[in-house]
């Protein structure tokens, strides 16, 4: 053993407990593979074997090429190394005793998968082969050792078929096209096999086909066979399909793929064979029953292409959608038990749904792959907490492994009920929610379509080339293929609505439109499918916000047990008011008064106000504006019902109010009844060169304090009349202690004068770059800091929210810059601010509640920020506050 060199390892191999043949261990712990036993090594689909040969569970024995392998295979200039494939063969014949057959030879040949399988799940990415080693020669032998010639030609018709389209590029429409012919012209009837003479006709008629489109043929030598596809694997890692699912998934394009070679089983061997897909619960909609499908007589890919509608496994799942033909469970028994069992046994050991393939093969179980199943957001939810009940995870495992883009779809609108809908047909209720757009038949029609308007992907079925059309439609409706058939898998993990096999829909590409029965819907009109029932609807319908579904509101409440930061909502009407509440907010963190002026009444009101130069009528226009202002600020505290409410002044520079337009100027002035030259005056008096860092927030209050007495009015009384309000005063653009004295004197003399006996608070926002440094002489005189985040950012960096769009795109493009510093706080520049305002801000007063308002409040990443530096509360927009909780919730686990 010392003599022998050090090589690396390449491979990992698995499945030699379930074999056939008595095969000697010792043999196989000589020749110990130690590749790490990961998914980032191994890749999922290696991985999942791996971990079901430690189980002892049936799966043909193979092994996998380390993701490594990919690396090295660009590393080398897109060539194999001859150190990798010296491993390959050596291990090609281990495989070979422990299956008892022979690769490129007889008597019973050995067949291979060869699989393509990165780290993180990417369907029908990289495609499979199967049958590989099967040339003229081993087919023959096959048909002798099975005697069954019409299994082997049947294999060696499809090897060439997919070894022509994967590995050689010719479009797989041409076999198709082909084989349908010489079904034709031999009058087979659909659904049944080929004869021996006809396979025969297609198999010469496939080698035509290759040689004139490529002038060469495939290769009769196996072992050029499996070379040729690792590298066509390693090489699919950059095709321009994964490179679009990896860029619409995040995923580094540096992971690489694994390739799994694996000894064949073939569920297409007779009436007691067949092939399928399992989830251990129902991917759309969670429920914890096994849910799946199979295909009698069949291989893999033909399930997972979607060209025919497989059987359920169960019998519910039959019955749910009267489905004649038999179920798995009702037809095979004793294989149904043995396949729950083992998928039960999946579950728990990786502890959540798994999605599996299996194969039997005359009578006999193989698993052949298990994952994490993908599922819609509905059911990533209550799988999650359906586990939890069950006592298999905890709370925080929950809260983990629920994404924020599931909490937000599970409140995407459903159908609205008071309306009638004509339902067109039923198909299978692939992926929940309901979508409505213009229907489109290719990828170039969704492009084209999808730039104006939502758009319908309507196919027979979905390939792999369809994803990025896919992500672009608004849904997807298949008229082939059962709930796990490609575009049912996509759209559960894209989290678009998604009918499949709509058999009574028919799509009449000559005349660009869809027959459904009698009716002809032409390409661009608009049809609408609900993906949680299965129901394709006429036209556009109308859609409702639905009621939060228990699922949510369990999860809401984990997130509220976890979280220690309080979350709060912006808003200023009634309305975002009793959205946020209803998501259970703990108070509103930012009441905008201005946006109080912005119904076209009140704008004249205002404008009329502001352009005004006669004191007289100005006092007479403020209180009107007062009078509004206190029925709104009445109206907020009543529905809060004594959660408190941060109240900023006014803060946005008067010319925001003022027309610009000449016309809008003309119109202004009738309406106001004063004159045109008075009114122009008056607008380029307020006219400012840079408004945003110009005459507004506190400035304004103490240039002009009529417009802050006028609001503090209004509170007070509100206050007055309500009683139950928990007030809090907050004072914009503050950057100097003299300000906020200056202003609490008016402030305190208002609340003596108008609702002495009403408590109060006040506060300052913490959104110029001064205020944060001079937190401490500030703190002292507030009860809270509030931190504009969106200012902060603006004044920090110096860019200006309204114009950075231009040059921040190109900065991110060019990769100077990782994240929109608007929507993603930026933590180094600005959040080290915040963290000064903190610090400083509480060292001078310990009491200090400090929160933050602003876009933001609702952005994951800088609320786990929010939560590090240890701030008290955060505030965003009403429909972001599910969000806002799940981040706050997740920084704590
Ligand atoms: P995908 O990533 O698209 O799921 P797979 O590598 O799992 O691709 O292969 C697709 C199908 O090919 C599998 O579902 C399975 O039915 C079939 N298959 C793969 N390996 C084998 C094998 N060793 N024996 C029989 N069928 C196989
Ligand atoms: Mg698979
Ligand atoms: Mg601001």
């Amino acid at each position: 053993m010392l003599n022998k060199k050090q090589t690396k390892n390449w491979l990992h191999r698995f499945g030699y407990d379930y074999t056939n043949e008595p095969l000697s261990k010792a043999l196989c712990g000589e020749l110990a593979i130690e590749a790490k036993c990961d998914p980032s090594t191994l890749g999922s689909k290696g991985y999942g074997l791996a971990q079901m040969s430690a189980l002892g569970f049936p799966i043909p024995p193979g092994f996998t090429i380390i993701t490594e392998g990919c690396r090295n295979y660009y590393e080398k200039g897109e060539r194999l190394a001859q150190e990798i494939w010296d491993q390959v063969v050596a291990e090609l014949q281990l495989l070979e005793k422990a299956t008892g057959k022979h690769f490129g030879g007889g008597p019973f040949p050995l067949l291979l998968s060869v699989r393509s399988g990165a780290k993180a799940s990417m369907p029908g990415m990289m495609d499979t082969l199967l049958n590989l080693g099967l040339n003229d020669a081993t087919t023959e032998l096959l048909g002798h050792a099975t005697n069954d010639f019409r299994f082997a030609y049947d294999g060696y018709r499809r090897f060439i078929e997919m070894y022509g389209s994967v590995i050689m590029g010719i479009d797989h429409h041409l076999f198709v096209e082909a084989i349908e012919a010489i079904k034709r012209q031999e009058n087979i009837p659909l659904g049944a096999g080929l004869s021996l003479g006809a396979l025969h006709t297609v198999i010469d008629r496939y080698k035509q086909i290759i040689f004139t489109h490529t002038g060469t043929t495939y290769p009769q030598d196996v072992f050029k066979q499996l070379k040729n596809s690792i590298a066509a694997i390693f090489a699919s890692w950059n095709s321009p399909r994964a490179v679009t699912y990896r860029r619409l998934n995040q995923i580094d394009d540096q992971e690489g793929t694994a390739v799994t070679i694996q000894s064949m089983v073939f569920g297409n061997r007779g009436a007691d064979s067949l092939t399928g897909v399992l989830f251990t619960r129902n991917p759309s909609t969670g429920a914890p029953t096994l849910f799946g499908e199979y295909l009698i007589n069949a291989q893999g890919e033909e399930l997972v292409s979607g060209l025919v509608t497989p059987q359920q496994i169960t019998k519910q799942g039959r019955e749910l959608i009267q489905a004649k033909e038999d179920s798995l469970e009702e037809k095979y028994p004793i294989i149904f038990s043995q396949l729950s069992h083992l998928a039960s046994a999946l579950e728990d050991h990786f502890g959540d749904m798994q999605d599996i393939e299996y194969t039997v093969e005359q009578g006999r179980l193989w698993l052949l792959q298990t994952r994490n199943g993908k599922r819609s957001a509905s059911a990533a939810v209550k799988i999650a907490i359906d586990m939890m009940q069950e006592g298999k995870i905890d709370g925080q495992e929950v809260l983990k492994r629920i994404d924020y883009s599931d909490l937000e779809r599970l409140l995407h609108p459903t159908l609205d009920p008071n309306q009638t809908i004509e339902v067109l047909t039923q198909g299978l209720p692939a992926a929940p929610g309901v979508a409505s757009g213009l229907i489109a038949f290719s990828p170039e029609a969704v492009e084209a379509i999808s730039k104006k308007e939502q758009v319908l992907l309507v196919r027979e079925e979905t390939s792999p080339d369809d994803i990025g059309s896919m992500a672009m439609a608004a849904g997807i409706l298949t008229t082939k293929g059962g709930m796990t058939a490609h575009a049912a898998v996509v759209a559960r993990g894209m989290g678009k609505p998604c009918i499949c096999g709509a058999h009574a829909v028919t799509i009449d590409l000559p005349n660009q439109c869809l027959v459904i029965g009698q009716k002809k819907i032409p390409m661009g009109s608009y049809l609408t499918i609900d993906g949680t029932t299965g129901q394709v609807i006429s036209g556009k319908v109308a859609t409702i916000r639905q009621k939060p579904l228990p699922e949510f509101l369990t999860c809401m409440a984990l997130a509220d047990q976890t979280k220690r930061m309080a979350v709060r909502a912006n808003a200023e009407t009634v309305q975002d008011a009793a959205v946020a509440l209803s998501f259970g907010i703990s108070g509103i963190g930012l009441c905008r008064t201005e946006h109080m002026f912005f119904s076209p009444d009140r704008m004249r009101m205002f404008r009329k106000m502001i352009l005004t130069s006669a004191t007289a009528s100005r006092v007479d226009l403020l209180a009107e504006l007062m009078a509004v202002q206190k029925i709104d600020f009445k109206a907020l505290f009543q529905v809060l019902n004594g959660l408190p409410i941060t109240v900023r002044l006014l803060d946005p520079p008067l010319h925001e109010f003022l027309p610009s337009h000449p016309k809008e100027v003309a119109d202004l002035v009738v309406q106001i009844e004063r004159p045109l030259a008075e009114v122009e005056k008056r607008i380029a008096q307020l006219c400012e060169v840079n408004p945003m860092l110009g005459h507004r927030g506190a400035r304004l209050a103490i240039t002009f304090p009529e417009i802050y007495k006028m609001q503090l009015q209004a509170l007070f009384e509100a206050a007055l009349e309500v009683k139950q309000v928990a007030l809090e005063i907050m004072l914009p653009l503050i950057f100097d202690a003299q300000e906020v004295i200056f202003l609490k004197k008016i402030i305190e003399e208002l609340h003596q004068k108008i609702a002495p006996q009403i408590q109060y608070k006040v506060g300052i926002m913490i959104e110029l770059p001064r205020a944060a440094l001079q937190a401490a002489t500030l703190a002292p005189l507030v009860d809270f800091f509030s931190i504009g985040t969106n200012d902060l950012t603006q004044t920090t960096l110096g860019i200006s929210r309204d114009d950075g769009a231009k040059f921040l795109d190109v900065y991110r493009a060019k990769g100077l810059l990782k994240a929109d510093p608007f929507v993603t706080l930026d933590q180094e520049g600005v959040g080290a601010l915040i963290q000064i305002a903190v610090t400083r801000g509480r060292s001078a007063h310990p009491n200090l509640k400090i929160g933050i308002c602003g876009e933001h409040g609702g952005d994951p990443s800088s609320i786990q920020f929010f939560e590090s530096i240890g701030l008290d509360y955060i505030s965003c927009s009403p429909y972001r506050v599910p969000i806002a909780k799940l981040a706050a919730a997740k920084a704590r686990v």
